[in-house]
């Protein structure tokens, strides 16, 4: 694995990285640098500040991190500028870094700007929206219906509708195909 293809300023957090755990810093490219100033600004409060974990989790940043090794320090100033950059990481797209707002893209929470929610979602795309619009035609014929089943046999051709049914129980899965 390739994992020092950090920016410069970022390769600082990597070495923050406490002993014992995974020097990667899990959030994508747009929150680098809300998380370069974090960086800037916990180093001046607390000079040997040690990081544990930094990921994105539910569309926010979650940063762990301690004033020193020894665990029993604390510090306000050191934990409020933490928030500050969490709360402000769920206004930021992820992908670019400029304002954006919490959305869940197939069961995940992302953060994004107008322009990459479209791009996420394909909503841009016109030819794309085609066939959820057909998928949406279907339950009309009641496929949880225990009784409908036989009737679709006699209507529809078995085959066709197999596919199709697997498609309309799942619909979380209708933006993968
Ligand atoms: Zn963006």
């Amino acid at each position: 694995m390739e994992q020092s293809e950090y920016p410069p300023d970022m390769q600082r957090l990597i070495d923050r990285v406490a002993p014992g755990w995974p020097p990667i810093l899990d959030v994508s490219p747009g929150w680098y640098p809300l998380l370069v100033r974090l960086d800037a600004h916990l180093s001046t409060i607390a000079p040997g500040y040690v990081l544990q974990q930094c990921k994105s989790k539910f569309g926010s940043l979650s940063f762990y991190a301690s004033p020193s090794d020894d665990a029993s320090d604390y510090n306000d100033e050191f934990n409020e500028a933490i928030r500050a950059a969490e709360w402000e990481s769920i206004e930021t797209c992820e992908v670019c870094g400029v304002p954006g707002a919490q959305y869940v893209i197939n069961l995940w929470v992302s953060v994004l700007c107008p322009e990459h929610h479209d791009r996420a979602t394909g909503t841009t795309d016109r030819a794309d929206t085609k066939e959820p619009a057909e998928d949406l035609a279907i339950p009309p014929r009641s496929p949880w219906h225990p009784r409908q089943p036989r009737v679709w046999e006699d209507v529809c051709p078995i085959d066709a509708d197999v596919g199709a049914l697997q498609h309309a129980q799942m619909p979380s899965t209708t933006g993968l195909a």
